[in-house]
């Protein structure tokens, strides 16, 4: 059983002073619909490997589904830094918790605004917004991960509508979710968007099992035999990879915030225990060796909240780019498994139960370094970026 959430923020480098009274009123009131509603339970649902459901109408109601998205089709048309710090502290939480949210708001309701047709966003951006529709974002396959690429879904023209066949796997929310954004190819090797809804023939999610990381999400595969998907469930406004990699610039972006906020709490647990764990007569606080560990932690977190908070002024003003968002997604990664594996060693044997939230973190972690482009390829991205050179292929 988790002991008490005794969170407190560290802001070192003050940087409350560039957020508004709306940034910090809504990060405070997810982070207090952190404490009461997933604290007390995530560990029991991580121990057992599920989901907890029962949260999605909180997370809903805590506005945390797609709250970029305009008023008009549900959304709270709130600014990047307010997403940022909404997935910041959904992570503090969780990493499984803040990926639903990322899922739902970046990969499903992003597409659909940006690329969908009129009815198409009248159609589920709302019920997106309130949670009364679930969904999940099929890119991924069992040949083509950091090559998306080289899919080989694909559906073919049959008049009213298309037939889809393939299959995606490592899917985040498959299995509990009502419609899947769906990435394939068209007769011509053209990758489209297509909206699949749970109930359409030939159209199944099997759940993923034995998951060390991650265990309160659910991942599921998608497959498709001979699905009949209406055109009319087609994104019009895209055509090629940039439609996916525009949905994952999004999500990149949300996972840049929100591991920073699993490395808050690391921080947080460890620097509590180092105060309050004795041995050889002194708080383990007062060994220099602890000391450079917690130094060290709080320089790195407070290097990646500066960055993180420039990249969201970047994004208000349309000028953020992908290899920006690229640089801040690797390195809130990397900052945070790190911090959590550090953490863990400060609470010795207790960092390995979970009456601590830090192994929990250390786990997901492993997941999220790799899930949205693994380490290695946003390297190659910043790589590319700066030397007009590709170290793809
Ligand atoms: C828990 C979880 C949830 C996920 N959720 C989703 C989801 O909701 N939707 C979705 O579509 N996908 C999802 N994914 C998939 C995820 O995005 C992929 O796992 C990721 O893109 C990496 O693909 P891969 O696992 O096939 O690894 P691979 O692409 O096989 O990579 C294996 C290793 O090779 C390295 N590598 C690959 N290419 C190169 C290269 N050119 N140069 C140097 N090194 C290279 C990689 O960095 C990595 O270290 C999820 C994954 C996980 C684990």
């Amino acid at each position: 059983m988790a002991s008490q959430d005794l969170f407190q923020s560290p802001d070192y480098y003050l940087l409350d002073e560039l957020l508004t009274e709306e940034h910090k009123l809504i990060r405070e009131s997810v982070r207090q619909w952190v404490k009461a509603s997933v604290s007390p339970i995530i560990e029991d649902y991580c121990q057992r490997a599920e989901f907890p459901t029962q949260l999605l109408s909180g997370l809903a109601d805590a506005g945390c589904f797609g709250p970029f998205i305009p008023q008009e089709y549900g959304g709270a048309g709130l600014d990047y830094i307010a997403y940022g710090l909404m997935m910041q502290e959904l992570e503090r939480g969780d990493s499984g918790i803040r990926s639903t949210a990322s899922v739902q708001g970046s990969l499903v309701m992003f597409p659909i605004f940006t690329f969908g047709s009129e009815e198409q966003k009248k159609k589920y951006l709302p019920k997106l917004a309130t949670g009364e529709l679930m969904g999940c974002f099929g890119l991924t396959e069992p040949g083509h991960g950091s090559d998306p690429g080289g899919m080989v879904t694909h559906f073919e023209d049959k008049g009213s509508y298309v037939l889809l066949n393939g299959a995606k796997m490592w899917i985040s929310n498959a299995p509990f979710a009502d419609i899947a954004v769906v990435w394939a190819k068209d007769e011509e090797s053209r990758i489209r968007g297509l909206i699949v809804e749970r109930g359409m023939e030939g159209f199944s999610t099997p759940e993923t099992k034995g998951k060390w990381s991650l265990r309160a999400s659910a991942t599921g595969e998608l497959v498709f035999d001979h699905v009949k998907v209406p055109k009319e469930n087609i994104l019009p406004g895209l055509e090629g990879l940039k439609g996916p990699l525009s949905c994952l610039d999004s999500a990149r972006y949300g996972i840049a915030w929100g591991t920073i906020g699993a490395a808050m709490d690391c921080y947080d647990t460890a620097l509590r225990y180092a105060k309050e764990r004795v041995q050889f007569d002194k708080p383990i606080a007062s060994f220099q060796l602890q000391q450079k560990k917690l130094a060290e932690m709080i320089t790195e977190i407070t290097k990646a909240q500066l960055l993180n908070w420039r990249l969201g002024v970047l994004k208000n003003e349309g000028r953020a780019s992908p290899a920006q968002v690229s640089m801040a997604k690797r390195n809130a990664c990397f900052t945070a498994v790190n911090i959590a594996r550090e953490a863990r060693q400060i609470l010795g044997g207790m960092g390995i139960t979970g009456e601590y939230p830090v192994m929990r973190h250390m786990m997901n972690l492993e997941s999220v370094i790799t899930y949205e482009g693994t380490h290695d390829i946003h390297l190659l991205i910043t790589g590319q970026d700066i030397t007009g050179l590709s170290a793809f292929k």
